[in-house]
């Protein structure tokens, strides 16, 4: 049977995952992400290299912008098929797409005003990538499918979604090509998420395949333990309601929020920290937050015990959600006691500025770090460091106590990837190594062929592979 892949993206980098099948006269995606990375970004504007209405359907593993945010924009370019998705990722994506629709427009505005300044074009054009109009078209050919239901998304193709940890919905997909008596499965891991983590039930294993497509991004290193962050977590909330000041969180709204909240009302309950004021001042957490509580089926027996004895994490005592820009504003008074949880998760933009312009200069209150801080971000301008640091135009001292845990994590370490891996009964025909930094995505490769023996090859960007 002629099978090819095309490696359109996430291909010894870690965003805009794109993964371009042909298989028994079929031709469908997997993913359909934006590049986050400042150098590759450009790639968003290129045209897509078939014409989009010649494909039968995309797939998408997860709602992260990497994976689903460029949909938009193929569908204003003719694709005219289903995008299959878990309900919870449909319900997700439409928050993250109309999200991005919007930055999208108000970085063009900027761009134009800069552009008109300085009297020149700049690399690309000057319209958004896509608008919220187009974002919103674009959710009318979301087709949700429930976990291990098969779905036939061209003759002779099928795919079966099944949880991959990582965020609520997300999923790893096994796609099942038949023709002329022949029979293939390709499985993809999309992200893959972690074992004995907060709410969301541990990654399903596959158990055959004859090709894999494996993520990689932390291919090449072991995460600290989920016990420490926790521990960590505790120490800094009461030591800071000691000091008289306020817990200052950038955290990402999709998972690490809500993780937050789980280990906050888990820690009170136990009484290993005092029952704080806790606020989630983000809409983007909030929206998403209300998402995971109308979907009961995805969480793990712990939420749902805890759920049942009416400790659901989303209504501990002393939780506020600030969604309006008043709301936001009032939380301006809370001086002491309080967790203030707000995006972004590297301090790039959205609320989360004003309140490290409010705490930073405080020696009484901590600004912990959750996530991990790419290069050229505030988040890792303080974490390692700077003072002062420039927020909203104004040079802002640094006084306050900064403090960071690594073991948060949503991505599968080293090992929980060979775990995720090795629930395959016997090595599939290739592996392919994706998602990863160039070394990392090599390290990984490297590892799975002497660990299991696998056939694995690292694809570059663009490079369409025939299997065997
Ligand atoms: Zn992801």
């Amino acid at each position: 049977m002629d099978i090819a892949i095309r490696f359109l993206g996430a291909a010894q980098n870690v965003t805009g995952s794109r993964h371009l099948v042909d298989a028994a006269g079929a031709r469908f995606l997997v993913d359909c992400g934006l590049y986050q990375e400042r150098h590759l970004r450009e790639r968003n504007w290129d045209p897509f290299p078939v014409p989009p209405k010649t494909l039968d359907a995309v797939l998408l593993t997860h709602a992260h912008l990497d994976h689903c945010g460029l949909l938009p924009k193929l569908c204003r370019e003719g694709f005219r098929g289903k995008v299959y998705c878990t309900p919870t990722t449909a319900e997700v994506a439409r928050i993250v797409l109309l999200d991005s629709a919007g930055l999208q427009e108000e970085d063009a505005r900027y761009k134009q005003k800069r552009h008109a300044r300085e009297g020149r074009r700049g690399p690309y054009p000057e319209a958004p990538l896509y608008t919220t109009a187009e974002a919103r078209a674009c959710l009318g050919h979301f087709t949700p499918v429930r976990y291990g239901q098969p779905v036939c998304i061209a003759d002779g193709v099928t795919a079966v979604f099944r949880n991959v940890g990582h965020i609520l919905g997300a999923a790893w997909i096994a796609v099942t090509a038949e023709a002329a008596g022949e029979v293939r499965t390709i499985v993809f891991s999309g992200d893959v998420g972690r074992w004995d983590v907060p709410i969301l039930k541990d990654p399903a294993l596959p158990d055959r395949a004859d090709y894999v497509l494996v993520e990689s991004t932390y291919g090449d290193r072991a995460h600290p333990s989920q016990r420490e962050g926790r521990d960590l977590l505790a120490e800094v909330v009461s030591a800071t309601a000691r000091a008289g000041g306020n817990v200052v969180i950038p955290s990402f709204a999709i998972g690490r929020t809500q993780d937050l909240l789980y280990h906050l009302s888990g820690l009170a309950d136990e009484g290993r920290i005092p029952r704080a004021a806790t606020y989630v001042d983000s809409p983007m957490a909030i929206s998403v937050t209300e998402v995971l509580e109308r979907h009961p089926e995805i969480y793990d027996q712990e939420m749902r015990d805890r759920v049942r004895r009416d400790r659901s994490p989303f209504d501990m005592p002393g939780l506020h959600f600030a969604r309006s820009t008043a709301e936001s504003k009032a939380i301006n008074s809370v001086r002491s006691g309080a967790v203030l949880l707000a995006g972004s998760g590297m301090c790039t933009g959205g609320r989360i500025k004003h309140h490290l312009a409010q705490h930073l200069p405080r020696p009484e209150s901590t600004i912990l770090f959750v996530g991990y801080q790419a290069a050229g971000t505030l988040g890792r301008e303080i974490v390692e460091g700077a003072n002062p640091v420039r927020i909203h135009g104004c040079r802002c001292p640094v006084r306050a106590r900064i403090a960071q845990i690594g073991g948060f994590s949503a991505h599968a370490d080293r090992d929980e990837l060979l775990r995720w891996l090795s629930g395959l009964g016997a090595p599939p025909r290739r592996t392919f190594v994706v998602h990863g930094e160039p070394e990392t995505a090599r390290a990984f490769a490297d590892l799975v062929a002497k660990r299991l023996a696998h056939r694995v090859t690292v694809p570059q960007y663009g490079e369409r592979i025939a299997l065997d």
